[in-house]
């Protein structure tokens, strides 16, 4: 399996620290509010690299941060007149209603920077004692970015490219910083917000220190993957990169990997001109699961426009690989013969070069937009060689086919579900109101709906009897 590596800019052969594991951080989301489209991306394409590497036979500890400190926070809870965690609390359960419609598995972590505070002053302390570190008169702590060595190789800036941008660096209320390319790790507490005792002064972490302090926690000092959208690369994964391997002295992540923006109307997403929607937008209009299609429809590295003609493309195109598998579902319930016959044998093996077309185009760098091409391509070969005439077991091995791909991008494309118990008794209580005020229609509906999933109805003296056929 080949992954493109930010660091190198190359595609490379992809050799875990571990035999059969992987340790993976994919940095989340910020909780100010719900999460917009553009967040779902890193979310669905990653998810998406790690149900891969899963089938695959990799054991893969995925952890994925809540940022759920930080200024945007902080000023909704003022408006709010309320706790800051009020604020974040109440959008991490909004954030994993969303991944969950979107199919996304929540992470094996999902820690939340507020409970790892102790941890970032260790790190912190850590890199003023190894003298990468420095306390202002004020109490801020800057990391002295000149010290590191090996700054900017991951967005492959050089310092004096950066030297020519620094005035735009100096941030208001960072005056005592030596140097215009230091950075925050802690900074002294404002009138209304959270803060935490430390060696310096009562305040709060900067953003970058958290990742790098959750990573080590949950997944050790050297991990595989570390990844998010590009926007990340500079500053935060390179500042990520210059306190992890300045603090623990190794590489930090073996291979960086980051997607590419989604754009709206061919315009960068923004609020204030109106082009922006949350996930939630979306999911009043469209199965959230079309969301997922379209995002994988491309490579998660290209930059990716959202517009309602790409959408219905997408719904098309998910409803082509849901109607094969329906298909299938209707024959295996009709299907005569059990056993395969040889020439149905054959087809099964033929079927599999799908398979392979479909795990090659996901070795070359998670390449989703070739590996939907593979399903495409086996549904239409599915189609035209299933009939009525074709045994179960062929039928199913079929349908396994498809809905193991589709699975591992994440795709639910098999719509038959068991209906609950409660659900057919509510569906009969329906039916009885409707036989009352005389709607006999509805009534008739409601039996044939029943029937169509296999529920049977009685009409005794006691009532409405069900059962199972
Ligand atoms: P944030 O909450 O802004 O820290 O973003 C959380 C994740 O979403 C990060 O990995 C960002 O890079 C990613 N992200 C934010 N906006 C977009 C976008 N328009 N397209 C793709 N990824 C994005
Ligand atoms: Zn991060």
């Amino acid at each position: 399996m080949k992954v493109f590596n930010t660091l190198s800019r190359k595609k490379e052969e992809f050799v875990p620290l571990q035999e059969g594991k992987v340790s993976m951080y994919v940095c989340g989301p910020t909780v100010y509010n719900l999460i917009h489209i553009g967040n779902a991306r890193p979310m669905i394409v990653f998810d998406t690299a790690r149900r891969y590497m899963e089938h695959k036979g990799y054991e893969v500890n995925y952890v994925s941060n809540f940022t759920d400190v930080d200024d945007k926070i902080i000023k909704k809870a003022n408006e709010e007149g309320v706790e800051p965690s009020v604020i974040s609390e109440r959008y991490i359960v909004e954030c994993k209603k969303d991944m969950e419609a979107l199919n996304v598995k929540p992470a094996t972590t999902h820690p939340k920077a507020t409970n790892e505070i102790d941890g970032m002053i260790e790190m912190i302390q850590t890199l003023i004692d190894k003298g990468y570190a420095y306390v202002a008169q004020d109490g801020t702590v800057y990391y002295k970015t000149r010290s590191f060595k090996g700054y900017g190789k991951l967005s492959h800036k050089n310092l004096d490219d950066l030297r020519s941008g620094e005035r735009s660096l100096l941030v208001s209320g960072e005056e005592q910083k030596q140097d215009a390319l230091d950075f925050v790790l802690w900074k002294p507490k404002k009138e209304g917000e959270p803060y935490w005792e430390s060696p310096w002064c009562e305040g709060r972490p900067g953003w970058h220190i958290e990742c790098s302090v959750m990573s080590k926690k949950y997944l050790g000092e050297e991990i595989d993957i570390h990844a998010g959208g590009e926007d990340l690369i500079f500053p935060h994964h390179e500042n990520e990169i210059a306190q992890s391997e300045a603090a623990n002295g190794k590489e930090f992540a073996k291979y960086w990997l980051h997607n590419g923006f989604l754009n709206i109307d061919n315009k960068k997403m923004s609020k204030s001109a109106g082009n922006f929607f949350t996930v939630r937008d979306i999911s009043e209009k469209y199965d959230l699961q079309v969301l997922r299609f379209f995002m994988l429809s491309a490579h998660y590295r290209s930059p990716l426009n959202f517009s309602a003609d790409l959408m219905e493309a997408a719904k098309n195109g998910l409803e082509r690989i849901v109607t094969g598998v329906e298909n299938l579902n209707f024959l295996l319930e009709h299907a005569e013969k059990d056993n395969m016959t040889e020439e149905e044998q054959k087809l099964t093996q033929t079927a599999k070069s799908y398979v392979g077309k479909f795990d090659e185009a996901m070795d070359d760098d998670f390449n989703t937009a070739d590996a939907i091409s593979a399903i495409f391509e086996l549904v239409k070969f599915v189609n035209t060689h299933v009939s009525g005439e074709s045994s179960a077991a062929f039928v199913q091995a079929m349908k396994d086919e498809i809905v193991m791909l589709s699975d591992i991008c994440g795709l639910i494309v098999d719509r038959k579900k068991e209906i609950l118990d409660t659900e057919v008794e509510g569906l009969i209580q329906e039916r009885q109101e409707a036989r009352k005020a005389k709607n006999f229609a509805r009534a008739d509906e409601i039996r044939d709906m029943l029937a169509a999933q296999g529920i049977i109805l009685e009409d005794t003296r006691e009532g409405v009897k069900w059962k199972r056929a």
